[in-house]
């Protein structure tokens, strides 16, 4: 993913200069596997768990000096 500098537009000159950690997530997400119609076995349903970190990313461009502010996440 492309970082865009709000003030010049200018791709690929956004230089990460800070970044902070803003919380992490746990999400439990059920997932059901079906049986396949010539197949009668028993599939266990299983949790599936995904860790979402969110950072507050600063940025600041390397062409005209504006400096912004990101949430990134990270699974
Ligand atoms: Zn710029």
């Amino acid at each position: 993913m492309f970082r865009r500098c709000p003030s010049c537009h200018l791709v690929f000159q956004a230089k990460e200069v800070k970044k902070e950690l803003l919380g992490a997530d746990t999400r439990v997400q059920k997932d059901y596997l079906v049986p396949a119609p010539m197949k009668w076995e028993w599939q266990d349903n299983f949790d599936k768990e995904t860790h979402v970190h969110t950072y507050r990313v600063a940025y600041k461009c390397k062409h005209c000096g504006h400096e912004w502010t990101d949430l990134s996440q990270k699974k």
